[in-house]
């Protein structure tokens, strides 16, 4: 199944990704991640994506569209892949859309998932991360030790771009540029809708309820 998740950063994609991906048994591919490796890893693409990424900006969409076409070519994405952060723009979904023409494929199911940005603001300062990919917040997912991941035992980490001034910046640009695709999608019959604010578990069982009524 070939699964794309839409919404404002600090909606929960990323949490409800790793979920769909171990439920569903496809593989999760957000670029934020991948351009957070190439980070760490020095990369020139690494360079290159810190300068907008620590802004609050949104990568070139040439550059971000060849990452995700590298990425579709790896043999687990033959049943289908969980989309995270991709595609971020009117732009990125049109040369999405081709690249999956050409693989004989096409996005199934948009889970765009919805929350006011006065609580995105609360959910993104408390955010913090582990290298494995697992997501915690202070306060509504704690991991159980302080500071470390549950799964891998590693300390976990606050993303540059979760200050309170850069957030601000990424809903502006997500409003401006990202939004969009949910008419986009909706156009196509293929948007589902659902209420980021309610406890993770609850939206999870939502969005399988409704992943099993499209089989
Ligand atoms: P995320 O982890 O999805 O919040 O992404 C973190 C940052 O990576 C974003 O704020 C952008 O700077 C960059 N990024 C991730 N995905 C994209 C994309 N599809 N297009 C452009 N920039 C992206």
């Amino acid at each position: 199944m070939q699964i794309i998740l839409l919404g404002p950063p600090g909606a929960g994609k990323g949490t409800q990704a790793a979920v769909l991906s171990a439920t569903l048994k496809i593989p999760h591919i957000s670029t934020g991640d991948i351009f957070r490796a190439h980070i760490k890893g020095g990369t020139n693409l690494g360079v290159l994506a810190k300068r907008y990424i620590d802004s609050g900006k949104l990568v070139p969409d040439d550059v971000t569209t060849d990452i995700v076409a590298s990425r579709l070519n790896e043999e687990d994405c033959a049943s289908g892949f969980i989309m995270d952060g991709f595609p971020r723009t009117i732009p990125q979904a049109r040369m999405f859309d081709e690249m999956l023409e050409r693989l004989g494929k096409k996005v199934e199911v948009v889970i765009n998932i919805t929350v006011e940005d006065s609580i995105i603001v609360k959910r993104l300062s408390g955010r913090r991360m582990c290298s494995c990919g697992r997501t915690y917040h202070i306060d509504n997912n704690p991991p159980k030790t302080e500071g470390v991941c549950d799964v891998c035992n590693r300390s976990l980490y606050i993303r540059d771009d979760d200050k309170e001034e850069t957030i601000k910046e990424r809903l502006k640009i997500y409003h401006k540029q990202t939004s969009p695709l949910v008419d986009y999608y909706q156009g196509k019959g293929l948007t589902m809708n659902f209420d980021g604010s309610k406890p993770i578990e609850v939206t999870t069982r939502e969005i399988l309820d409704s992943l099993k009524k499209t089989d």
